[in-house]
């Protein structure tokens, strides 16, 4: 390294919590990405989080862009979120009966969001995706799934085929312990290719149950669509009697209160919810129509069920941040730091001629170490530009920032990161481009 290389930071706490960790779970973690394998060093155990930072367990500080994977669009430890949700707790943290809070959570969504007139919570964006394509399989009497090549939808036996970056950042294109049965129901078709997805209409006439997409694919790097393409899939979709899921997981709240869907003016059949959605705490959302939503029991045939489904303290959580993101001019503010950050990193970077460029909508954006101006593809994506990734991870590491440790993940800005944040952050960055193409 360099002379601008600054020390590594120390991880001897982490170290030996990670050591004793891999005596209890596989792989010493319970999400396979936050193993650190495809970055330098083990993984950082965090013991705090407020505002923009973290801290780890050697007392490292980090202005953290990971935000818990997308849900703290607030930041960490919002008092709006962390005062409502000590208020509901005192009452007792779950009931197995309905309350108050499940309709108020419903309402804050449902009357300030066009696209879907019912929903049900469960406890995580999977859960969310499973039961959606259950109901779309109920309502449609049919089998087949399409999903696109990169997009993640958790880990649902049937799509986790070509699923985007835990899967890419092990070298697997699919998990094994997935019957061969329920992958054959499951198409996989390239993003953003319009006469892929025709053929797959043609090829498999009347037999597709519902088309299921990330809109904004953010989970093998960010993969920004065409939105002609996304219209495309809208009638294509109807044309055959498929329903269209747009999974929202991530960019449902964050690219605006209404999602991806509100973005591009283009309503789905379902949409599916997490990650924002609680507030940090374990939600999960599918919504549609409301003749679409009565197949879902005990109005319909399909069943899904959940024992902390609607638990009020999560509710809490999701009221609480929901609430924030309604103030007025949140969005634009949010939106207009990240693209200051973006435009600055690019401009840095353009101008030494590195090879960077960076994809952003909204509050999310991703670094590719590529020359081309936009990546619309997963299979567009040069693995061998994830070396560049691993070294800038570290150096950020080193320079007190912190992101997801894979170059397929993206980055999220939160309203806790002020402009002053940014900028701190921003040097951070320029002067660890300048460490790794040295
Ligand atoms: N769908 C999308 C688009 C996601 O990004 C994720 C998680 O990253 C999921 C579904 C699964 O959500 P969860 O991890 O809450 O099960």
């Amino acid at each position: 390294k360099d002379k601008i290389s600054k020390p590594d930071i120390s991880r001897a706490k982490s170290t030996e919590l990670y050591n004793k960790a891999k005596t209890y779970f596989p792989g010493g973690v319970n999400s396979p990405v936050r193993a650190f394998k495809s970055v330098y060093g083990t993984p950082l155990f965090i013991k705090k989080g407020d505002g923009a930072y973290l801290w780890d367990a050697d007392d490292n500080q980090f202005i953290d862009f990971c935000c818990s994977w997308g849900p703290l669009i607030l930041g960490h430890n919002h008092p709006a979120i962390r005062e409502k949700v000590i208020e509901v707790m005192q009452n007792g943290m779950s009931f197995g009966a309905p309350t108050a809070l499940e309709n108020e959570l419903a309402e804050l969504i449902i009357s300030n969001n066009p696209f879907i007139e019912k929903i049900r919570f469960n406890s995580s964006g999977t859960e969310a995706v499973m039961s959606a394509i259950r109901l779309a399989r109920g309502y449609t009497k049919r089998d087949k799934i399409l999903k696109f090549e990169g997009c993640y939808h958790g880990h649902v036996d049937a799509l986790l085929v070509k699923a985007g970056s835990g899967l890419v950042t092990f070298g697997e294109t699919s998990s094994a312990g997935v019957p061969k049965a329920f992958a054959d129901e499951t198409i996989v078709v390239a993003l953003n290719d319009k006469e892929a997805l025709a053929k797959a209409f043609e090829d498999f006439k009347d037999q597709i149950a519902a088309v299921i997409m990330e809109p904004i694919p953010a989970n093998n790097g960010l993969l920004l669509q065409h939105t002609e393409f996304l219209q495309y899939l809208r009638e294509i979709c109807t044309a055959n009697g498929t329903l269209l899921i747009f999974d929202e997981v991530i960019s449902g709240f964050r690219v605006g209160f209404a999602g991806a869907a509100g973005l591009y003016q283009i309503k789905p059949d379902i949409i599916t919810y997490g990650k924002i959605i609680g507030g940090g705490l374990p939600v999960g959302a599918y919504g549609a129509s409301a003749q679409i939503m009565s197949s879902v029991s005990p109005e319909g045939p399909v069943y899904q069920a959940g024992t902390l489904s609607g638990n009020p303290v999560a509710m809490a959580a999701g009221i609480a941040q929901l609430t924030e993101l309604l103030k007025p001019g949140f969005y634009e503010d949010q939106n207009q730091r990240t693209k200051d950050f973006v435009n600055d990193i690019v401009e840095y970077a353009s101008q030494r001629n590195y090879p960077l460029v960076i994809s952003r909508v909204g509050s999310i954006f991703w670094l590719a170490f590529d020359t081309n101006a936009v990546i619309r593809k997963a299979e567009d994506i040069d693995p061998k530009s994830m070396d560049h990734f691993k070294k800038l991870h570290l150096e950020l590491l080193n320079r007190g920032v912190y992101m997801g440790p894979s170059g397929y993940e993206v980055g999220f800005v939160s309203a806790a990161h002020t402009t002053a944040i940014l900028d701190t952050a921003k040097q951070a960055i320029f002067e660890s481009l300048d460490v790794v193409f040295s």
